[in-house]
């Protein structure tokens, strides 16, 4: 590829009209000076860039954390929401080392309707007598404490270490100690939102054969002595093959926006899952029809989320991707090469994926 790339600047160079200046005085092409890390490209076509300040239809955000330092922050933060049309928002308290859970539901008591709490898996003495009971008893004061269900569980590879007041180091989903946990989040109908590995360019070589290299160099996984990708997957797969009873959002379509059909037939597999959207953007818009057939045929599976803080710019990217036909833009966020392209969803999947879906679970599920 490179020597293609080369040829053709060749013969553009023995067509210019003036004298050449795609090399400097020394010779040097910008090809071998700019590097990939400084590359952000303005997007120069003449095409339709469209606003969307604010969503189609209202919307329940599945997925964000506890961002403010204040409750005057809160107060910014529910102006937004009520400016971008946001009835909602789950505060994930798992993955967040921020106040304790207690706190968080004091802090947020004053707009509580909205905002809804979910809590960990509290793995304090996971190998002693008292477990699991300990664990059970730590779950239901989270219930009875208005909690909506238990995530942001994370397994990057070396267990749940988004696990708070103690990381779940070397426990994954299908380990037999978290079994009662979970079918007690089924009884409780608690649903557990998780964070199964990473996208999969983080797992990939990270050389110029990396389409995601950009983005994958900053969140890079060595799996030498953890699970890798493909382990991950299974341990997930065998905590839904195993608790039909208990109801798993896979956090950022389970990290694997780059096959769809792979993703849907988990979907087909298991009803007993669900996957949210958040922070996928580049990830699924650097591939607008593919996601869009995706989003289509699974409109009654997928939830809105966010996790990317409060700021009204980035539920209007979000917006962009998901409602306009705009084509080659950058952003909202600007971590990898890909232009991104909107998916100009139908209104009935747009308003089951912002709103729909996920009151259906909160209405089952409390
Ligand atoms: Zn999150």
């Amino acid at each position: 590829m490179k020597k293609f790339v080369l040829l053709l600047c060749a013969a553009a160079l023995t067509v210019a009209c003036s004298a050449p200046k795609s090399t400097d005085e020394a010779g040097e092409s910008p090809l071998d000076k700019v590097l990939v890390k400084n590359y952000f490209p303005t997007v120069v076509n003449n095409i339709q860039k469209t606003e969307v300040k604010r969503a189609k239809f209202p919307i329940i955000d599945m997925h964000s954390h506890d961002y403010v330092e204040n409750s005057d922050q809160i107060a910014e933060w529910v102006k937004v929401m009520d400016a971008v049309g946001v009835e909602h928002t789950a505060i994930m308290h798992c993955s967040w080392i921020g106040r304790p859970f207690d706190e968080v539901v004091e802090l947020y008591a004053p707009y509580k309707d909205r905002f809804r709490f979910w809590c960990c898996f509290d793995y304090t003495g996971i190998d002693t007598e008292e477990w699991p009971a300990k664990g059970i008893a730590a779950l239901e004061r989270c219930k009875a404490m208005g909690a909506t269900g238990v995530g942001e569980l994370g397994d990057k590879g070396e267990g749940d270490l988004y696990a708070r007041p103690v990381e779940g180091k070397g426990i994954h989903i299908d380990d037999p100690r978290v079994k009662p946990l979970i079918e007690k989040a089924g009884e409780l109908k608690m649903p557990i939102s998780i964070h199964i590995a990473e996208p999969i360019w983080m797992y990939l070589p990270m050389d110029e054969t990396n389409d995601g290299m950009p983005n994958g160099v900053c969140w890079h996984v060595d799996t030498t002595n953890c699970y890798g990708y493909w382990k991950l997957m299974e341990s997930f797969e065998n905590a839904l093959r195993e608790n039909p009873g208990t109801l798993f959002i896979a956090c950022h379509y389970l990290n694997m926006t780059h096959d769809w059909p792979r993703l849907g037939a988990m979907l087909d597999k298991y009803p007993n899952m669900y996957v949210d959207i958040s922070a996928r953007v580049a990830e699924s818009a650097h591939t607008p029809r593919a996601t869009r057939e995706f989003l289509i045929k699974y409109q009654d599976r997928v939830l809105f989320g966010t996790d990317n803080g409060m700021d009204a710019e980035m539920y209007h990217g979000i917006f962009r991707v998901l409602e306009t036909n705009d084509e080659h833009f950058y952003g909202p966020q600007y971590y990898y090469h890909w232009a991104l392209s909107g998916f100009d969803l139908p209104d009935e999947v747009l308003k089951k994926i912002y709103h729909d879906n996920a009151l259906r679970i909160l209405n089952e599920y409390k």
